[in-house]
């Protein structure tokens, strides 16, 4: 078991942080391929990120598989992979229930969160989502009547309480309408929302998680990108201002998914297992699914096949692992143990596609009408490099990997 831990530490999944003595801000950029910074920061338009990078820390880390915003997000704020955690994907398959479900409900959720255990310590603890759907998992164990946490998102700002949410009208304190969801502004509206709960709440602890809305509709360097994170360039810059210990990560990046004519490049799953075992004998779970599939179609790098009982995998591995796009077909047991996953929540195979495919099921069961740009998305082991940015030295240990999810491991016990 683990030691206890020590005079002003917090233990938590197997994990010791330091009590902060500072306001520390940790921020998820939901999306964030390292490449847009670079290119910000290249056109003069991210000029607190050029310096933070050149007098704190400027890094990059390697998110969990499968790398999408509610596993990489949970990572975050356990500090362990989903194997610990439980949260796979936004969307599984529920043997028990014998239903595919969304993974949003805490009672999904297997560990406790870092928040939550400083919380439980006596910190003052904010999280504030883009999204509603991550705010219920990310503010797991936070007791809002205790006057000493809040936890809100952007997209619902308008139907906060006090007794949910530890704030009782978040559109006049954060002072910006209530944001579109499918926009940049509502991830302007948690930069907001964290700087004035810097201000005024004073939080021990924040975690702040944006949406990759721009980054699913444009590329590194683009002028819808280049805006958006000169945007984020000036909270950067506030925040820092206000003394924070501010550390920056993102859940995933990016990558072009689609043809030279801007239709997606898909291999399709269902159709394909389909024709080697019959019409729906094999179940094709994409765990990217979300009630957000305006901007992905549900289309990622990432899927999970359930087969009918008794079918070997091994055979259909090894015609997989010949398909055109596809980077890694594995069984259940070498996908958990090599990305730590829970095993309960995958299918009998696991297949990532590479740096411009996309797996789906089969076309009819994506409607791709709403995409309005060609499709940018993410899932794969093409996406898993992410940057780390601390405001402040750190000292990492030589030869340490870095985890996007030992980004509170970084901001609290490495900053020197
Ligand atoms: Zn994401």
């Amino acid at each position: 078991m683990d030691a206890p831990p020590g005079r002003g530490e917090v233990a938590v999944n197997g994990r010791r942080y330091r009590f902060p003595s500072e306001p520390t801000v940790v921020v998820c950029l939901d999306g964030s391929e390292p490449g847009y910074i670079e290119a910000a920061i290249a056109r003069g338009l991210a000029p607190n990120f050029a310096r933070l990078m050149r007098t704190g820390a400027s890094l990059t880390a390697l998110s969990a598989i499968p790398s999408f915003t509610n596993p990489n997000n949970l990572s975050i704020v356990t500090g362990a992979p989903p194997a610990v955690h439980g949260i796979a994907g936004n969307y599984f398959f529920d043997p028990a229930s014998g239903e595919e479900v969304m993974m949003n409900d805490r009672r999904f959720l297997r560990a406790p969160t870092i928040p939550a255990a400083f919380h439980e310590a006596g910190a003052r603890v904010a999280v504030v989502t883009a999204k509603d759907k991550l705010r219920a998992l990310l503010g797991a164990g936070l007791a809002m009547g205790s006057g000493r946490a809040v936890a809100f998102s952007a997209e619902r700002a308008d139907r906060v309480t006090v007794a949910e949410n530890g704030i009782g009208d978040a559109l006049s304190f954060v002072g910006l309408p209530l944001p579109e969801v499918y926009s940049p502004a509502l991830s302007e509206f948690v930069f907001a929302a964290g700087a004035r709960l810097v201000e005024s709440f004073r939080p021990d602890l924040m975690y702040l998680s944006t949406t990759d809305y721009v980054q699913h509709k444009a590329a590194p360097d683009s002028d819808l990108a280049n805006t958006f994170y000169a945007m984020i360039d000036r909270y950067v810059g506030r925040l820092d201002a206000l003394g924070v210990v501010l550390a920056l990560t993102a859940d995933h990046g990016m990558n072009d998914k689609f043809f030279p004519d801007g239709s997606p490049d898909v291999l399709y799953l269902q159709t394909w297992f389909d024709a080697r075992l019959g019409p729906g004998a094999a179940r094709v779970i994409l765990p990217i699914t979300d009630p957000y599939v305006k901007h992905h179609g549900a289309l990622g790098s990432f899927a999970t096949i359930y087969l009918p009982p008794g079918t070997e995998p091994v055979g259909l591995i090894a015609a997989l692992s010949v398909t055109d796009g596809v980077s890694l077909a594995l069984t259940r047991a070498e996908a958990c143990r090599r990305f730590d996953l829970p095993p309960d929540r995958v299918g009998d195979i696991v297949v990532l596609s590479g740096r411009h495919k996309v797996l789906g099921t089969s076309p009819d069961r994506h409607d791709l009408s709403a995409l309005d740009a060609p499709l940018r998305s993410h899932g794969g082991l093409e996406e898993q490099r992410v940057p780390l940015i601390v405001n402040r030295p750190v000292a990492i240990p030589e030869g340490r990997v870095l985890r996007n999810f030992d980004i509170f491991d970084v901001a609290l016990n490495l900053v020197s």
